[in-house]
């Protein structure tokens, strides 16, 4: 079996490492977290779906809140393979504890699903599966793992990827390099993700020629606390029987929706930015459920920043997940020979336009699984020694912050939640001006902090590249405007 290089240390990394040393291989994990709480994994609250001999209905439920557009026979494949999937790594493996109501496990209901399917832990299951699934891989003796390290660069011969340049350190080859480098929160002023998600796997991935799909497809959280430090409020917490109200004491959802609060995710969030426009502001009522009894580390964190559930939880949408990414096929292999992609930065065709509540982290975990296996078996291939000049490593920490929140600024205002073809227009031009400037950077300097930022840059830039060319669909919305 090949040698494989993991680079991202979440569900999907993980779970590839953990797929790729039980095909027999040596795996070398690198991630720039320092802890589990750098990943998005570990900020998931929800909880993780699963059939419950509903298969069919599941599949279902993922194609409608995807708009009709997600590849039915990916999102059958999924599903499939979920609860052997969970049950093995997850359960019986990691030794996640999911919450139980007796026997049974204690499933919750989410937006977007017909029953209640969702395994969780609190509202804090994300955290118990990074942390457990983390020392379970970090412990196997065929896996090293290297914290605080970044990959600047993928070694890209003519025969495929062969391994990745390290900050600070030798390159590492590989016959197999799985890229799992999470989200792009980062390219956005309001996210719920953790400030790593700057698209680094996408980007890589795209200047080793490799194909992406539906960039455009960025799916907004309705309920986040925006305040201050970002607080996501889990779409369990409206499964629980939480309202929406607007500034003017109205009940909005159910005129927008048969669903009201458990509409699909786009169309709420639609909603509530709506609503905050023409009223100022949207609230979470939470006082016909028992919030602070169901979900403790929630009414913790929100304590934590001085609002009390009681009196409505100020809410709004943020950036919270990118449907496409790194085209993928049922195995995790991308077009490249050699380079594979699993978790929130490939697009296996699971979620189309529209991601339904809870199937990311199943996604990773499948499918990270799926590209380590496919990994193992993949041939080492020559690739040339790294390009990346050494010298000068700092990038001067100003010119950072201020190309960061030109980035920012464009992003938020012409790749939020409703579009316009002019704006977009102006974002690739925009942005292809940001990149040639920080071109002339990469050539003389690499650091962690000017890779992030050259990778959100090409990754915005191909979203809206990639956007100008897509009509309407799913948490792709076009709205003509006056400017247009
Ligand atoms: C607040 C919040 C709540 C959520 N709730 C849910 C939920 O309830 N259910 C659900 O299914 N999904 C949920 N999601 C989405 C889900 O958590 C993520 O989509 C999923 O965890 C992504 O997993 P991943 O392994 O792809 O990426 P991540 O978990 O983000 O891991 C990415 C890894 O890549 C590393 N990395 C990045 N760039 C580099 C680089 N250049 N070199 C080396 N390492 C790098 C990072 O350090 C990190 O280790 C939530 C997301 C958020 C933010």
């Amino acid at each position: 079996m090949s040698r494989v290089l993991v680079i991202g240390s979440g569900i999907a990394g993980c779970a590839a490492a953990l797929g790729a040393a039980r095909a027999g291989s040596d795996v070398d994990l690198v991630t720039t977290a320092t802890e589990p709480r750098d990943t998005a994994t570990w900020w998931a609250q929800g909880g993780i779906a699963v059939p419950r001999e509903d298969e069919r209905a599941f599949v279902e439920d993922i194609v409608t809140a995807s708009d009709g557009t997600a590849d039915r026979a990916t999102v059958e494949s999924l599903v499939g393979d979920a609860r052997a999937a969970v049950e093995d790594v997850l359960v019986e493996t990691a030794g996640v504890d999911f919450d139980r109501d007796g026997e049974e496990y204690d499933f919750s209901h989410e937006a977007g699903h017909a029953r209640p399917r969702v395994l969780h832990v609190d509202a804090a299951t994300g955290q118990s599966i990074e942390q457990r699934l983390f020392e379970t891989v970090a412990r196997r003796s065929a896996v090293t793992v290297r914290t605080d390290t970044a990959a600047l660069d993928l070694l890209v011969g003519a025969s495929g990827v062969g391994g990745a340049v390290l900050e600070g350190r030798e390159p590492i080859r590989a016959g197999g390099t799985v890229l799992a480098t999470g989200g792009i929160g980062g390219l956005y002023p309001e996210t719920t993700n953790p400030p790593g998600a700057t698209g680094d796997g996408i980007a890589m991935a795209a200047q080793a020629g490799a194909d992406l799909a539906d960039l455009p497809f960025v799916q907004f959280h309705p309920t986040v606390y925006l305040d201050g430090e970002t607080l996501l409020v889990s779409e369990a917490v409206r499964g629980a029987g939480a309202v929406l109200w607007n500034a003017d004491g109205e009940r909005f959802m159910p005129s927008v929706h048969p669903d009201a609060e458990l509409a699909p995710r786009d169309v709420v969030a639609r909603a509530v930015a709506r609503e905050r426009d023409r009223t100022g502001r949207v609230t979470l009522d939470v006082s016909a459920i028992p919030f602070r009894a169901e979900f403790p580390g929630l009414a913790d964190r929100l304590a934590d920043r001085g609002v009390d559930p009681d009196a409505g939880i100020p809410v709004g949408p943020a950036q919270h997940f990118l449907c496409g990414g790194i085209a993928v096929d049922e195995r995790g292999r991308t077009s490249v020979p050699g380079l594979f992609a699993a978790g929130e930065c490939a697009r296996t065709g699971v979620h189309g336009a529209n991601r339904l509540a809870s199937t990311s982290l199943l996604e990773g975990l499948v499918w990270g699984l799926r590209a380590g296996r496919a990994a193992a078996g993949s041939e080492a291939r020559p690739a040339p020694d790294p390009s990346l000049p050494t010298r000068d490593p700092d990038l001067p920490a100003a010119f950072a912050a201020e190309k960061r929140r030109r980035l920012q600024q464009i992003v938020g205002e012409h790749l939020g939640i409703e579009r316009s073809p002019a704006g977009l227009k102006r974002a690739v031009s925009a942005l292809g001006r940001l990149r040639g400037e920080l071109d002339a950077y990469t050539r003389t300097r690499s650091s962690r902090s000017l890779n992030q930022l050259y990778s959100a840059t090409i990754t915005a830039e191909s979203i809206a590249r990639a956007a100008r060319a897509t009509d309407s669909v799913g948490t792709h919305r076009l709205e003509a405007t006056r400017a247009d």
